[in-house]
């Protein structure tokens, strides 16, 4: 095999000569220590590495081995439940809590367990004419997951000989009479991540994902297959959002890529999720959770392989038929990364220094998401939704990483700070963000739920946005200059936004809230409204109104603390609204003055 020479370090950034046998995009053994790196140019023979580890100590002269394949990943029983880092070498919650988060260079240790004997059960059957993405056999991984051995990609035949029984990921499992003769295969597949895997056809993303989340879930839904960015200034609440999706979406997996940010935040989901009972299938949320952790802390090249590491896993678990979710925190820590190695390279620089691909990139990447038709006999179904965080410095939406991103991606939570210093979480901007999937949600909900779910939606939002003109009203001269039903609609919309769109993520009952319990809350606020509207206009007064109902509004604050369980004491407090202004209405007048 030929050897290459190292000719140039800079920082994560390797030039070596002699390269010529090698191409772009393979995979390196840098140096005497062996770490890890990916020829991302070639000029002539001589290749520019990006190397995934420190590269201190490494100097010119040094050899350079081509392994002549693609960063890959390993994809087999045994992914679920861990956690790995940018290129996807297993990391445990020890290295984490201890630090020291670099596994000794140039150690290379395999992705995946390739010892451990999983239960392997056949339901292809001998004989079976089998093509790509068709499933052999499956593996109870976890007690939620179920993994799908899948004929890999180029892949067709007859089935020859399958064994149900228990395997390692290295044993043969099935072999089949293909074009070019009998092949065997084992359970794992390898595949580079930098290469979308192929599906069958790409559909329209229509379906809702749940995420508890009520400000998300009414105001601005992302579907099962869409992509929704989330950018706000440091402290505005993106982790935490994030991590609320990855606790409660109602998807059969989620892929959190932790990006650039805080260790201690990937630790903190290492400890909490075992803990926590996913409330769709009532098991720890460990069992359907992948984690990838190129924090603040570690190689920051590996960092931008972390997101293709991230979306080639959870595309394979597409192709399995399972709705994914995949959060990256954060995408401007992936860019800022980008823009490093561009300027080591001596790229021309674009807008702020990144690099003119920033947006094509990016674009790249959300494109991976989507509502899909897999590959396969059986035409299964499957998604994955893309839910990124940004993080634009001092908050400026103008900067490329947001801009860019805002126009590939179709849901946009702009958090606000001032939302945030006053406590208001999430800090979702109702004004400035929007879904581009509302109006498909809508009908999607109005006919599942059988209720009038966009109606409600759509009041609410309306007065919302006719509160921030009646605040300009009152900045300017005063409360009492607004008529009695615009002072009413103040006290509604203060209740919209104090007891609905405001959801404490630490409160065991109000970190989650199904859409059953969305809709009869909101649905009692704007009864209310409505209630209290049509007692001003058959002569009450504002303040009676009010203090007439100080006991009611209590209740409907209180609901968001309400179990999921006591729904039916949220339903019945409708009645109580429309009886106890009924009262009001009938004492008429008296009160007055
Ligand atoms: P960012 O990632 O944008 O820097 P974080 O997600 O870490 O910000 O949030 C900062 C802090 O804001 C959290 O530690 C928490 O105290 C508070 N916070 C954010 N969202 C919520 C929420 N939904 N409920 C309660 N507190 C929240
Ligand atoms: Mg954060």
């Amino acid at each position: 095999m030929e050897i290459g020479k190292i000719i140039k370090v800079s920082g994560p950034l390797v030039m070596a000569e002699n390269m010529g046998h090698a191409s772009i995009q393979d995979m390196c053994y840098v140096g005497d220590l062996g770490v890890i790196g990916e020829i991302i140019e070639m000029r002539g023979d001589v290749a520019s590495i990006q190397v995934y580890e420190e590269t201190t100590g490494i100097g010119p002269g040094e050899p350079v081995r081509s392994t002549g394949e693609a960063l890959s990943v390993e994809l087999a029983p045994g992914i679920v439940s861990q956690m790995f880092d940018g290129i996807q070498r297993p990391l445990d919650q020890f290295i984490l809590q201890t630090n020291s988060n670099f596994l000794g260079r140039g150690v290379q240790l395999p992705a995946l367990d390739h010892e451990k004997k999983w239960q392997f059960e056949a339901v292809a059957n001998v004989g079976d004419s089998v093509t790509s993405g068709d499933i052999i056999g499956v593996v109870q991984e976890t007690e939620v997951i179920q993994h799908k051995i899948l004929v890999p990609n180029g892949v067709s035949g007859q089935l020859k000989a399958v064994t149900s029984g228990e395997f390692t990921i290295d044993e043969v499992v099935y072999t089949v009479t293909t074009a070019d003769g009998d092949k065997d295969f084992t359970m794992l597949q390898k595949w580079p991540v930098r290469r979308p895997r192929p599906v069958k056809e790409k559909l329209n993303p229509d379906a809702p994902m749940i995420t508890g989340q009520r400000v998300i879930d009414t105001f601005f839904p992302v579907t099962k297959g869409g992509a929704a960015a989330v950018p706000g200034p440091f402290g505005a609440g993106k982790t935490v959002v994030q991590h609320q999706i990855a606790k409660w979406a109602d998807v059969d997996l989620v892929v959190y890529v932790g990006c650039g940010e805080r260790g201690n935040e990937m630790t903190d989901v290492m400890n909490e999720f075992p803990e926590l009972i996913d409330p769709n299938t009532g098991k720890s949320l460990m069992q359907r959770t992948i984690l990838i952790a190129n924090t603040s802390n570690m190689p920051v090249a590996a960092r931008e392989a972390s997101i293709y590491t991230g979306i080639t896993i959870a595309e394979y678990f597409r192709d399995m038929g399972y709705s994914v979710a995949i959060m990256a925190d954060s995408t401007s820590r992936w860019a800022e990364a980008l823009r490093e190695m561009s300027g080591r390279l001596e790229e021309m620089p674009g807008d702020e220094g990144y690099p003119a691909y920033l947006g094509s990139r990016l674009a790249e990447y959300y494109e991976r998401a989507g509502k899909v038709i897999t590959l396969g006999h059986e035409g299964r179904g499957g998604s994955i939704t893309a839910i990124s965080a940004v993080s634009p410095s001092g908050g400026d939406m103008s900067e490329p990483v947001t801009q860019n991103t805002q126009r590939v991606v179709k849901v946009f939570w702009g958090l606000d700070s001032t939302l945030a210093q006053q406590r208001h979480f999430p800090s979702i901007d109702w004004l400035q963000s929007y879904s581009l999937y509302a109006t498909e949600v809508g009908q999607y909900m109005d006919q599942q739920m059988q209720v009038d779910w966009s109606a409600l939606v759509t009041e609410g939002m309306r007065m919302l946005q006719k509160e921030s003109e009646l605040q300009e009203i009152v900045r300017l001269v005063g409360i009492d200059s607004l008529s009695e039903k615009d002072q009413l609609l103040l006290e509604v919309t203060k209740s919209i936004r104090e007891d609905y769109l405001q959801q404490n993520a630490f409160d065991d009952v109000d970190t989650f809230t199904s859409r059953e319990k969305q809709f009869a809350m909101l649905h009692n606020i704007l009864t209310f409204g409505s209630e209290a509207m049509r007692a001003l206009d058959l002569g009450s007064y504002l303040r009676e109104i009010m203090t007439g109902t100080v006991a009611l509004r209590d209740k409907i604050a209180r609901m968001k603390y309400v179990p999921e369980e006591n729904l039916p004491a949220i339903k019945e407090l409708e009645q109580e609204i429309k009886s106890t202004i009924k009262n009001i209405i009938q004492k008429g007048g008296m009160t007055n003055d």
